[in-house]
């Protein structure tokens, strides 16, 4: 029976992001300034980050109340030991139609095989530039950019489904956009334009530093034409468009420019079991708690509803709209975007 769980907007909780760890191997400066992010940081230690034990009995609880894709992220999730065998777990859940994982790839053709021997489908690898310069700048000089393209082909030839998601920033990597087009419609791989976001608190975000949707098409348009494609399902994040006259798409993702609150059915939980409701939230609910307590899964699930149930979380929609600031928000690497 379908579950009728749905929020004050009528928006049903159907996909859930589940951040394995709040650590990376990159600094990326959108996400994890290298001057915050330092040495002296103080990430979670290991007593408060979720076992995965405890965050399959969740993922149990969230697919029971309507849940039916499941997201593995971080920080770099890759960094997380153990991680194909959590994977596997999470696959024998009864419910789950769709499991995948965002990473920055440089360890996937360390584990490419494993994980989708272990039952994963598909990966979203980011990757913002194929200048080695450039990629380094952007990741807090981490990684050139021949790790991440030998992470992606290790992937596709395990099996996995593999999509790049790029973050566009003016005066960072727009001169980026048509290589990297060029580069994945020539690998067959769909490429996924991320408008810059205003996430956290220390990336330095500007409303002027954002490539718009509009100026992308229009780069593209100018490069080769495409056609707009209906979404595959309500509430996909990225609109599709075709290459006009082959098989080969590409995905722009505009939650700036054109917000999609209104179909988002995504909840997340941090690394230390937190959830959120939205990816701007500045506040979550503690769920790490209540697993560590004596709470009945039941108990657990009927907290976790009246979260959803009192859900009224529109940020992207607002943000034109409002003028004055808000309060602080949660990090990008704490829940995994
Ligand atoms: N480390 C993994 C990775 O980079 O794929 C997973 C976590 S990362 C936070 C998830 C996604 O969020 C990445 O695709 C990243 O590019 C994107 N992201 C991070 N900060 C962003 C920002 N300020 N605006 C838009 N996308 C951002
Ligand atoms: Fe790490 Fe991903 Fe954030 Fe980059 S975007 S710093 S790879 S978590
Ligand atoms: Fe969902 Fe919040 Fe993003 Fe809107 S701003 S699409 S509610 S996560």
């Amino acid at each position: 029976m379908e579950h009728k769980l749905a929020d004050l907007s009528n928006r049903p909780l159907r996909d859930l992001r589940i951040s394995v760890t709040d650590r990376c191997n990159f600094r990326c400066r959108y996400c994890m300034p290298a001057e915050i992010f330092g040495p002296d940081f103080q990430f979670l230690p290991q007593e408060s980050i979720l076992t995965y034990e405890e965050t399959v009995r969740l993922a149990r609880i969230f697919v029971s109340l309507g849940v039916r894709k499941l997201r593995i992220t971080g920080g770099e999730p890759l960094l997380r030991k153990g991680l194909p065998s959590f994977i596997r777990e999470l696959d024998r859940l009864e419910g789950v139609e769709d499991i995948a994982l965002t990473t920055n790839g440089v360890l996937l053709r360390k584990y490419a095989k494993e994980l989708y021997d272990a039952g994963l489908k598909r990966v979203s690898v980011s990757l913002d530039s194929l200048d080695d310069r450039r990629f380094r700048l952007m990741n807090g000089d981490r990684s050139g950019v021949q790790p991440v393209l030998d992470g992606i082909a290790a992937a596709a030839e395990a099996g996995l489904k593999v999509k790049i998601n790029m973050v566009v920033q003016k005066e960072v990597n727009e001169q980026d956009i048509l290589p990297m087009a060029a580069y994945f419609r020539d690998k067959k791989l769909t490429l996924r334009f991320i408008e810059f976001m205003d996430v956290g608190n220390t990336n330095g975000w500007k409303l002027d530093k954002v490539v718009t949707k509009k100026r992308i098409l229009e780069i593209i348009q100018g490069w080769a034409p495409v056609e707009p494609l209906d979404a595959h399902y309500s509430g996909e994040v990225a609109a599709r468009y075709r290459y006009k006259g082959s098989d080969e798409e590409i995905g722009i993702i505009s939650s700036v420019s054109d917000a999609f609150c209104s179909t988002c059915t995504r909840a997340r939980i941090s690394a230390e079991g937190k959830l959120y409701t939205c990816l701007f939230a500045s506040r979550g609910h503690d769920l790490r708690e209540l697993l560590r307590s004596d709470r009945t899964d039941t108990e657990i699930g009927r907290f976790i509803e009246a979260v959803w149930m009192a859900r009224s979380d529109r940020y992207s929609e607002e943000r034109a709209s409002s003028h004055s600031s808000h309060s602080p928000k949660i990090e990008m690497s704490h829940i995994g975007g």
